[in-house]
């Protein structure tokens, strides 16, 4: 069996990354960053809006997402992998039908994006595991994770040389864009660590212009509480209406940051499968949303991230997304939705009937 060690264990850990399916992989050190010092300040300003996942804390009290080695002291070194998930379909930016709506270019994939990285990552880490003489084998610590780790997986993927955090605070590779799903493997493995990808937005402030809610506060500094995505997927009950005019026609997330960001004019296409759309995903119709019966909305998104905002909210969306379409055609359903059993939706279909009628 082939052993390697060293060097040639950083450059082994590489080609099974990109043997597993990945585009961009790097290593990160397993220390605290300087850009995690402001992750405290962040929550405590309320920035997290309800994603209460994100204040996860230790039994001292402090954030397990500000520091690695709270969670994790037996890390010596972040692996970062990361695959684009870009499929051959128009930006948000570039359609405007009145009866359609958006849904995030991320959530579109058959399968669900977690499972497809993870499996990815198992394999990554099988790869290296093998290879490792018997005594490190032994005493070899791994966790991979996407999403699901407490920790802010893209300040280790910046560190990892993967790609530089824009303005958006989005994770941008010059080459491939910043359409990237990332995974994690923390290992007990001590690798030679990447350098840190340099900032390459410059004097450019399209996505801080283009976005809809004024969510990007300052450079590089998101109020999740104003950004369409927390609010189309993490806000439960109704929306505030200050932002409703704001959402379009989002009724799952938004990638108006994304698909206005230069380098993703040219961002190529994943060769992943599992990430081409399932049917009716891209700009779907408002109207189908918005009457979807509990069994096709089951049927429809399982195993979708879609799930997350669960029927009521995505017909609540709809519902806000119809009173900003300008399309009166609407106006029959919104009425029908406005004795809904669910409050938030029928509180929204009243809003867009008065939108519409204004
Ligand atoms: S996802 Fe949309 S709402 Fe959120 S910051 Fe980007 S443009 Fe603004
Ligand atoms: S749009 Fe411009 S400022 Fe925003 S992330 Fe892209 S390059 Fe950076």
């Amino acid at each position: 069996m082939m052993r390697v060690s060293g060097t040639d264990l950083k450059t082994f850990v590489k080609s099974a990354a990109e043997q597993a399916g990945f585009d961009l992989a790097g290593i990160a050190p397993a220390r605290d960053a300087q850009e995690l010092e402001y992750f405290p300040e962040w929550i405590a300003a309320g920035r997290a809006g309800d994603m209460k996942y994100l204040e996860a804390r230790d039994e001292k009290g402090d954030l397990k997402r500000a520091s690695l080695a709270r969670v994790a002291p037996w890390a010596r070194s972040v692996i970062v992998c990361a695959i684009n998930y870009n499929t051959a379909h128009p930006y948000s930016t570039e359609l405007n039908d009145p009866e359609r709506g958006w849904i995030s270019r991320y959530a579109w994939s058959r399968e669900d994006y977690h499972d497809a990285v993870l499996r990815r990552l198992k394999k990554v880490e099988a790869a290296f595991r093998e290879v490792l003489p018997e005594v490190q084998q032994a005493n070899l610590t791994t966790r991979s994770y996407v999403d699901t780790g407490p920790i802010v997986e893209r300040v280790f993927a910046k560190y990892a040389g993967v790609g530089w955090i824009g303005k958006n605070t989005c994770i941008i590779s010059q080459k491939k864009g910043s359409w990237l799903f990332l995974g994690v493997i923390l290992t007990s493995l001590e690798l030679a660590p990447d350098l840190p990808t340099p900032d390459r937005c410059g004097t450019c402030t399209r996505c801080i212009e283009a976005c809809p809610t004024n969510a990007i506060v300052a450079p590089y500094q998101l109020d999740s509480n104003r950004c369409i995505s927390y609010l189309t997927i993490e806000k439960r009950a109704s929306i505030p209406e200050e932002f409703r005019a704001g959402m379009g026609r989002h009724i799952f997330g938004c990638d108006i940051c994304q698909d206005v960001c230069p380098w993703n004019r040219k961002a190529p296409v994943t060769n992943a499968i599992e990430f081409e759309p399932r049917p009716g995903m891209v700009n779907p119709a408002l109207a189908w949303l918005a009457e979807m019966p509990a069994e096709d909305f089951r049927e429809t998104f399982r195993g979708s991230p879609v799930r997350r905002t669960k029927r009521a909210g995505l017909r609540r969306n709809a519902a806000i997304a119809m009173g900003n379409s300008a399309n009166a055609e609407f106006l029959p359903l919104l009425q029908t939705m406005a004795d809904d059993e669910d409050e938030a939706v029928a509180e929204s279909a009243r809003w867009s009937i008065t939108r519409l009628r204004s």
